[in-house]
């Protein structure tokens, strides 16, 4: 299996560094196969290559059968004609990768807001409420004068029924529950139109039970209490900033893993940015980088029908969280005193010690 690690910006290099720390341990133990290939996005390329993100590593990615894509400092790129390109966005487009998984759960041993937290969040990718996502040509995003500066956002039947279905088929192999998010009190046409689009898919699930709710309304309920949510499904701008307040209230945002899944690829990413104010010390959690590379080789394991590698993912992810709870060896956000690297031998030592 080929496998393009891409370390990017910020603490990028760190956490992914440590996961290729586990990762070798994992292909030591479980001789998947995995084939690492590295290569390079973001700032560091922007003086060589002239930008931060070559096509070149596009067609790198879509030849491999996984990438795990660091964490990118879009904030400080500049404008596109300089060469600023958007590592994330353009990996979703030009991959098609329209569902965005976010898990939230509660570990053992790790401080937590919500101790019964247990949720994943299905989140519409490819349209909605970003700019650079929803057009053919141009963005959609636009200022016709100095005072005024308009947004569009874009939903459609055919993004809503395949997410809605990745919902529903996750939703079968947990506690049978989707939770889909809207404002279709105030946004009738284009969230109307996920909605009903969404029960139009539900109805070839009969066996998993479908919740409406309102996204401020679950802003709230998600504080009070985040345990009655099993899978929920939302468009894309409304599943974004969910999923960091899921992330917070499971213990931190060093923690959010999250996979980009297409129909045949899948991309490892986590849900927190480059984190330049801890870049370079060592004390970054690699948590998120981490499960999120487990994430995908989950993923990889049922597409190519290999229940070995789904195993191997299994036990990577037990070993994470097994650290991530010991405050001996956890990272600082943890409540700990390890480093990042540190970190990373730990979990090494966890997987090579499994079951032994
Ligand atoms: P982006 O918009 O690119 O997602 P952001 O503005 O949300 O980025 P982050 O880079 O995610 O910001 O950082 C937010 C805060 O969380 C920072 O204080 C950062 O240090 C902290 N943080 C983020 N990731 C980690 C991590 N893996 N380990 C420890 N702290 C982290």
């Amino acid at each position: 299996m080929d496998i393009l690690v891409l370390p990017g910006d910020g603490i990028g290099p760190e956490i992914v560094g440590a996961t290729v720390t586990a990762l070798d341990a994992l292909e030591r133990r479980y001789a998947l196969g995995l084939a690492l290939h590295h290569d390079a996005i973001g700032l560091g390329c922007l003086e060589k290559d002239g930008a931060t993100l070559t096509d070149a590593v596009l067609d790198r990615a879509r030849a491999s059968d996984g990438t795990i894509l660091g964490p990118v400092d879009t904030f400080v790129y500049p404008p596109l004609e300089d060469g600023g390109r958007n590592p994330s966005s353009e990996f979703r487009i030009a991959l098609d990768l329209f569902a965005n998984i976010r898990p939230s759960y509660a570990r053992p041993g790790v401080p937590c807001m919500a101790p019964g937290i247990d949720l994943v969040m299905v989140r519409e990718n490819t349209e909605g409420f970003y700019a650079d996502r929803s057009m053919y040509k141009g963005i959609g995003e636009f200022q016709p004068d100095e005072d005024m500066a308009l947004s569009l956002r874009k939903i459609t039947t055919r993004a809503s029924a395949r997410i809605a279905k990745v919902a529903f088929e996750l939703a079968a192999t947990r506690r049978h529950k989707v939770t889909a998010i809207h404002k279709a009190n105030a946004l009738k046409l284009t969230d109307g139109l996920f909605l009903r689009t969404v029960r139009k898919v539900g109805e070839d699930y009969p066996g998993v039970e479908l919740e409406e709710v309102i996204v401020d309304a679950m802003a709230a309920l998600l504080i009070r209490d985040a345990s009655r949510f099993d899978v929920i499904l939302a468009t894309n701008m409304f599943g974004d900033i969910l999923s960091d307040e899921a992330a917070e209230l499971s213990g931190s945002l060093g923690l959010a893993a999250s996979l980009n899944a297409g129909d045949e690829r899948a991309v490892a990413q986590c849900v927190h940015g480059a984190a330049p104010d801890i870049a370079g010390q060592d004390v970054a959690n690699p948590v998120a980088m981490m499960q999120s590379t487990a994430m995908l080789l989950d993923w990889l394991g049922s597409r190519d029908k290999k229940d070995g590698i789904r195993e191997a993912a299994a036990a990577f992810r037990a070993a994470v969280d097994t650290v991530a709870g010991d405050p001996a060896r956890a990272t600082r956000d943890l409540g700990g005193k390890a480093g990042t690297r540190a970190f990373g031998l730990a979990v090494a030592d966890e997987i090579a010690s499994a079951g032994s």
